[in-house]
This record gives C-alpha cells, sequence and structure tokens, in this order.
C-alpha cells in the first residue's frame, strides 16, 4: 500500500469508471468522528471480482480518534452489482466440504466450551460449513445469506435458512450462539450488524466473529514486503485489530472470552465473546 502522502494521481485517464463507485463516510463508521484522514491508497485491479468500470485504487482512512482503519466510502448499489456479479466458488453451498468441516469443528469446539447447546445463527453462511458442523455437535443451526441460492439449497435439505439483512430478522432473545465468520468486515456499518446481533442473543449467549487481525506480527511483516493483500480487497470496508473490535464488543454489552487463530483466511483471528445480562 502506498501511504497517504504518496503521490496517488496515476489514475488518470481511466474513462470507463464509474461516476460514483463508493459512497463516502463522512465520518467514522465506528466512532462517529467526522476526523478520518486519508491513510493510504491500494491498487485493487487484480482483485479477481475487480471489474475495469470501477476506479482502480482504494483509498484507506484512519479515524483520528478511534485509530479505526477503513476504506473512504461503501460500494453503490450499481458497483456494488459489478463488484458481487460473479460468485467466488469457495462460497457455494457443500464447497470443500471434508476439509472445511475440520476446520469448522475446531470452530465449534471452541464455542462449545463457553455454550454447550440451543440454537446457532449463522450469518453469512456460505458453503455452510461451519453451520453443517454446528448441526453435527447438537446445535440447532439456522442460516442467512444474502445469496438466494445457497438459501435455496440450505432449504433443500431441511435447514431453516432466510435470505435477508441480519438488521431485518425479528426473533429478540432466541439464539444461543451466533456467528458471524469473516462478515462483520464487509459490512458498510459494522455497529448495525452487532447491533442486530445482540438483539436475536439471549443474554449469556455467544458471538463468534472471526476477520483479518491488523495488529498481528504477520500483517506488518506482509506490508514491509508489499504483499499484503487486505489492503487491495475489493469485498473488505474495514481493517479491524483486536484492540479496536475488544472496545467495540465492550461497547455493545460483550464479553470477550476466547481469543485464538483463524484458519479460514490468513491473518484471521477468531473472537467469542458472551452477551452481558442486563444491568440490575
Ligand atoms: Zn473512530
Amino acid at each position: 500500500m502506498a501511504t497517504a502522502s504518496d503521490d496517488a494521481s496515476s489514475a488518470e485517464g481511466a474513462s470507463p469508471v464509474l461516476s460514483r463507485a463508493r459512497i463516502a463516510y463522512s465520518q467514522c463508521p465506528l466512532c462517529q468522528s467526522p476526523d478520518i484522514p486519508p491513510f493510504g491508497y491500494a491498487d485493487c485491479t487484480l482483485h479477481p471480482l475487480y471489474h475495469p468500470a470501477l476506479p482502480p485504487q482504494i483509498t484507506w482512512c484512519r479515524c483520528a480518534v478511534c485509530a479505526h482503519v477503513f476504506t473512504d466510502g461503501y460500494f453503490t448499489e450499481e458497483a456494488a452489482r459489478l463488484v458481487f456479479a460473479k460468485t467466488n466458488a469457495t462460497q457455494v453451498v457443500g464447497h470443500d466440504a471434508e476439509s472445511q468441516r475440520r476446520i469448522s469443528a475446531r470452530m465449534v469446539e471452541r464455542v462449545a466450551s463457553v455454550v454447550k447447546d440451543g440454537e446457532w445463527l449463522d450469518i453469512g453462511f456460505g458453503n455452510a460449513s461451519l453451520l453443517f458442523t454446528a448441526g453435527e455437535f447438537g446445535y440447532h443451526p439456522v442460516g442467512v445469506d444474502l445469496r438466494q441460492d445457497n438459501v435455496e439449497a440450505l432449504r433443500r435439505m431441511g435447514y431453516e435458512a432466510h435470505c435477508q439483512a441480519i438488521e431485518t430478522l425479528d426473533a429478540p432473545g432466541r439464539f444461543s450462539v451466533i456467528s458471524m465468520a469473516d462478515v462483520l468486515e464487509h459490512m458498510p456499518f459494522p455497529r448495525q450488524g452487532l447491533d442486530a446481533a445482540c438483539r436475536l442473543l439471549r443474554p449469556g449467549g455467544a458471538l463468534f466473529l472471526s476477520m483479518p487481525n491488523m495488529s498481528s506480527a504477520v500483517w506488518g511483516l506482509l506490508d514491509q514486503t508489499g504483499i499484503n493483500p487486505y489492503w487491495g480487497e475489493l469485498e473488505h470496508y474495514h481493517n479491524f485489530d483486536r484492540e479496536r473490535l475488544y472496545r467495540l464488543l465492550g461497547e455493545h454489552g460483550l464479553t470477550p472470552l476466547i481469543y485464538a487463530v483463524s484458519e479460514r483466511y490468513r491473518i484471521g483471528m477468531e473472537v467469542i465473546a458472551v452477551k452481558n445480562p442486563p444491568a440490575i
């Protein structure tokens, strides 16, 4: 990634670029501070979902107040259609099911050390490995995904599945576990996703999160050699670190209990937090 002080004017002459691909953040999406200077620029033209009508660069900002790092905006509907026109093969129900089951099992085991049973809601279930494995361990799994094909595939297998955003689910306190595996960094406004998860979770229930960890030393090593894939990641709006994520969870009445290294994607972290009981 180039730093904000580098010359970032090389995008001139890219005529097919949409006149407006992103809706700019006017304030930090986590703390609402308006002090959000650019932090750096990254080329995204080599990303598998890149479309030539999109800008060739991603601008990253860093909040001067809470230090959160995020893109300068989130995609308009028109731009999002171009980015998400292609479906990643790894997101199809049943993809690589046997090896994914082993990875998912280690995730479920960690959750089971906190909450042993009950209804498990998996947000953005993708290939459904985590959901299948949660069922195998005795949880009652329910899936939510924005890809209609995936939802229908899961329903055909007899599972409860919904094709809607988490914010629109109306089942307060229903779930013992909610998983958002590699989901939060894709949401334009993660606070809304966490608000919804807290509403759907019973007191004492567990929230499972995974995402890349920007404060990992490995992240810094990849930055040094210029091969960190996450600066050019078109599908992400946020780069969290453990510290900012923990503060965010605390602000939502969630207490982190377990930290682990995620095996799903590079430089990933896993956090399991519990919903605090209501204040007396
Ligand atoms: Zn902030």
